[in-house]
């Protein structure tokens, strides 16, 4: 029972774990005056035209710049965020700060339109006033409903009933554009979601694995997509892919029909101020 005793202190004082732990504790507690103090950034990724390569928007992708850990993707804290509710605060920064940056570029270059993809965790959409808050940031920031998409997860929206339906019902008659994000990762009910106010799917990158040189390519991966673009365009849906990692996969994708393409083969994740130059002349 030596190493027993020996596993129970190792779980007890494992310090990997209890940094973990403790790395968690410090960020969950910090986020919201993380948020009052301005740490966090957005990122913009461009979502380009499979046919003609013109950038028709971009998507905000928020950091945290934290003043003792550097900066953080969102995959080390929007989890906490969500869980402690701080995500509301901090989704309605990333949606005014979108939002105020798409009103810039669209004055800068009136006759290039460039739609702002905002990401709208589910709590926002149960537990807040999605509807008052952009009506309210759309008004503040004078940017046209039209040039604003959110992004859901199908868990978002699924089995939503009530309030979550009215909200997204509201904000289509707006004018605001709905993406379900990730789609393909959950239960992927498409006659159910076409039933919902919903303009775009944005296919998970897991579907790009199929198309990706050097590995094995899988001919059901490209099947699959091809008949969810289809099905999706008879349902008036438009698809954006996610992950574009190689020119390869842009050209099947675009053979396909899919409508937008987004991922590193475009561009990574980028400061504001380099996205204007990927626009062209104004
Ligand atoms: P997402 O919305 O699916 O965003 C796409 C993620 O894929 C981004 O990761 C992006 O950097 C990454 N990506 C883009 N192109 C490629 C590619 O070619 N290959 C690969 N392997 N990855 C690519 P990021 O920025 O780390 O964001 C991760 C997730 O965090 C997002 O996934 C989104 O769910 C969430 N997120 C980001 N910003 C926000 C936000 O403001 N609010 C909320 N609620 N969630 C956010
Ligand atoms: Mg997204
Ligand atoms: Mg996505
Ligand atoms: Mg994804």
């Amino acid at each position: 029972w030596a190493k027993a005793d020996g596993k129970a202190r190792w779980a007890l004082f494992d310090p990997e774990r209890n940094a973990h732990r403790i790395t968690r504790q410090a960020l969950s507690s910090t986020l919201r005056p993380a948020v009052e103090r301005g740490e966090f950034a957005l990122h913009y990724q461009p979502l380009v035209g499979l046919g003609d390569g013109v950038v028709r928007g971009v998507e905000a992708l928020v950091r945290w710049r934290h003043p003792q850990f550097g900066t953080l993707a969102p995959n080390r804290f929007i989890g906490l965020a969500e869980e402690t509710g701080a995500i509301v605060p901090l989704g309605r920064w990333v949606l005014r700060t979108a939002c105020r940056q798409a009103r810039a570029w669209q004055l800068a270059r009136p006759h290039r339109p460039l739609v702002v993809s905002v990401n709208v965790a589910v709590r926002q959409v149960w537990d807040s006033d999605l509807v008052a808050d952009v009506a309210a940031i759309l008004a503040e920031t004078q940017l046209p409903p039209r040039l604003l998409q959110l992004e859901l997860t199908e868990s978002a929206v699924m089995g939503s009933s009530g309030r979550p339906l009215q909200q997204l019902r509201a904000l289509s008659e707006m004018g605001v554009a709905i993406a379900i994000d990730d789609f393909g990762t959950g239960y992927s009910n498409l006659a159910y979601l076409s039933r919902l106010p919903v303009s775009t799917l944005k296919l998970d990158g897991s579907f790009m694995r199929g198309f990706r040189a050097g590995e094995p390519p899988n001919p059901a991966d490209e099947t699959i997509v091809e008949a969810l673009v289809q099905l999706a365009h008879r349902l008036g849906l438009t698809v954006t892919a996610e992950c574009v990692e190689s020119a390869e996969q842009a050209e099947r994708l675009g053979r396909i029909g899919c409508d937008t393409g987004q991922g590193w083969f475009y561009s990574r994740p980028l400061p504001p101020d380099r996205i204007p130059e990927l626009m062209g002349p104004p």
